[in-house]
């Protein structure tokens, strides 16, 4: 089956690397189907981004927490949509509601709800203005412009191992910082 092909390739992907996010966050209309829901009908059987699933359940066997920032405007269509799409209870949070702000409100809620730091979360979204206010807050955040698919996914893990190593880089930089002056203040006394 092509999802259990991606998954097993996601697998591997995430494999080749050494950190992990804690959680990764999705936006739904053109990241993980792709179409606008609020144009949909509740009726309607919806299908996702070829490679979206089996990306969702790599990420999930990885112990990998998920959870979506999305600003629809019909948040029963898109519930909907997840329930039928059976992948509803995969994310422990789900954050669905219009807002004039770049979702950076979801993201406050989304801390609450699972405690994990906006350094330790990876974002996917196809608009750049919420990935601009997103990344401002401390998110790796990755512009899909044809859904989440491998190569979304890679960029996603390869961004947010680097933004872990210079934030390494920084911590050890100010232990180094705060010893030597410490070290300093003793030697003048
Ligand atoms: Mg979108």
């Amino acid at each position: 089956m092509g999802d259990d092909r991606v998954k097993n390739e996601a697998m591997e992907t995430m494999s080749l690397f050494q950190v992990l996010p804690r959680l990764v966050v999705f936006d739904l209309d053109y990241t993980l189907w792709p179409f606008y829901c609020e144009c949909r009908s509740k009726r309607d059987m919806p299908s996702l981004y070829p490679n979206a699933k089996g990306i969702i359940y790599a990420l999930k066997d990885k112990g990998v927490d998920l959870a979506i920032a999305s600003r629809s405007p019909t948040p029963d269509i898109a519930n909907t949509f997840l329930q039928k799409l059976g992948i509803k209870s995969f994310f422990v949070a789900q954050e669905i509601f219009s807002s004039w702000t770049h979702k950076t409100d979801h993201f406050q809620k989304i801390k609450q709800k699972t405690g994990v730091p906006y350094n330790e979360m990876l974002f996917f979204d196809d608009e750049d203005r919420n990935i601009e206010a997103v990344s401002k807050m401390g998110v790796t955040s990755i512009l899909v412009g044809n859904g989440v698919n491998m190569g979304a996914l890679r960029q996603g893990l390869t961004e947010f191992s680097q933004n872990q190593s210079s934030l390494e880089k920084n911590k050890q930089r100010w232990r180094n910082f705060s010893q030597k002056s410490s070290s300093s203040g003793t030697e003048e006394q």
